[in-house]
Formats: structure tokens, sequence, C-alpha cells
């Protein structure tokens, strides 16, 4: 773990993961870029919104056989509502992406963005990634409403990004983000809470929910005939 100081406050200011560039000052919201030998600070970063969910940074998590510990998140706002990407890093080399919301997780990993990709697709259109189908499902415009820990990328509160989300005609699901600072492709699957073995999580008054997710419905606990 490399560790530095914080330039505006000085409070220690950890990077646990290999491939963090920004973190956000627990102590004093200062967004904090790394470079090869220091850290800088740029700005002050918007406080997240409240939001009630159980996960938090540190809670980890398994996923495939691996162990990742969730290191920072960033909250985006679209016309609809809001969703979380929460960046997060196995202690090793890899990396990758839960994504929160309305309850729904995901788990997803960042891909080098293929020819198919080169130009955006359009809604209803079938991309090919690899030997699998995805079709253009939706495309939003999405705000980063502020950020907390360590990311791989700057998003500071503001940043706008055009989000097409794409359905495998099997299983899993694509991302294509385009912003100012380039276009990343994600590819993932949706997880329900209960495989992913979690730990460290907060505690949430009423939670969990007393509704059955589709995982439990066969539970004969939920079973009510
Ligand atoms: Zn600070």
């Amino acid at each position: 773990m490399a560790q530095y100081t914080c330039p505006s406050c000085g409070a220690d200011l950890p990077f646990r993961s290999s491939v963090s560039v920004y973190a956000v000052c627990a102590s004093c919201g200062s967004t904090v870029v790394r470079t090869d030998l220091a850290v800088e600070a740029i700005g002050i970063m918007a406080t997240l919104p409240d939001e009630i969910t159980p996960l938090q940074i540190g809670a980890r998590l398994a996923w495939q056989g691996r162990h990742f510990t969730l290191l920072g998140r960033l909250r985006i706002g679209w016309e609809d509502g809001a969703w979380t990407e929460w960046f997060m890093d196995d202690g090793a080399a890899s990396q990758a992406w839960l994504t929160e919301a309305q309850g729904l997780l995901a788990v997803s990993v960042e891909q080098d963005v293929p020819p198919a990709l080169a130009a955006a697709p359009s809604l209803g259109e079938v991309v090919m990634l690899g030997s699998t189908g995805f079709r253009v499902a939706d495309i939003k415009r999405g705000t980063c409403l502020g950020s907390e820990g360590e990311l791989p990328l700057a998003a500071p509160k503001g940043r706008i990004a055009t989000y097409i989300d794409m359905v495998g005609q099997t299983a899993g699901f694509a991302g294509l983000e385009e912003s100012e600072d380039g276009r990343r492709l994600y590819t993932g699957t949706y997880v329900p809470f209960e495989r992913l073995g979690f730990t460290g999580l907060r505690d949430v008054e009423g939670w969990p929910p007393p509704l059955p997710d589709p995982e439990r419905r066969h539970d004969p606990r939920y079973l009510t005939h």
C-alpha cells in the first residue's frame, strides 16, 4: 500500500490499489491526484448525497474465487434517479466495479474498446463483443454527483458522461461510457447479494428488506401458502 499525506490537511492518505490515481481525502474532502512521486490536491469534492445502502468503503466480497475490497465510489445521477459505482481491488492485480442501482448489484470489469464499438452504437443495435451479441437497451446521460475513497479515474462533481447500456443475448451486460476524458467499456453480470459473501457491511435499520428477492422465492421461510 502506498502511503501519502494529504497536501491540504496533512491526514494520512493511503492508496491501496496500485491502479488508483485519484483519492478523496476522508478528513478534508480534497480530491488528490497521485503522480509517480507525490500527491497533489486538485479541489474539494462534494460530499456524497445521503443514500441508504449497507455497502461502504472497506467492505469485502467474494466473486469468482477472489476477494475484493471496496475502495471508492462514484454517485451518478440521471434524469430518473441515481446509481453508485463502487471501485474494488483484490489486493493482487485485479480490479472490478460493483454497480448498485435500485437494490440490484452487478459486477463488471473494464475491457479494451473493440473495433465493433469504434462508433457509438444506436438504440436497438446489436454489437458483437467476442462471440456474444449485445443489444443496446438504453442510452442516457449521467452526471457525477460526488465521490469518496480512491478511484482509477478522475470523476469530479459535474463530470458528464453518456452511458450506453447493452444486454447480452445469452447472459450478462456491457456498458460503454463516453465522456470528455475518453471511452470505457465494461462487461459484467448481475449478481444476487447473497452470492457475494459480503463482510464489513454497514448496519442499516430496516435492512435486509422484508420482501423476498428472486433468489429467496423458493425458500420455505418465505412461502405463504
Ligand atoms: Zn485532507
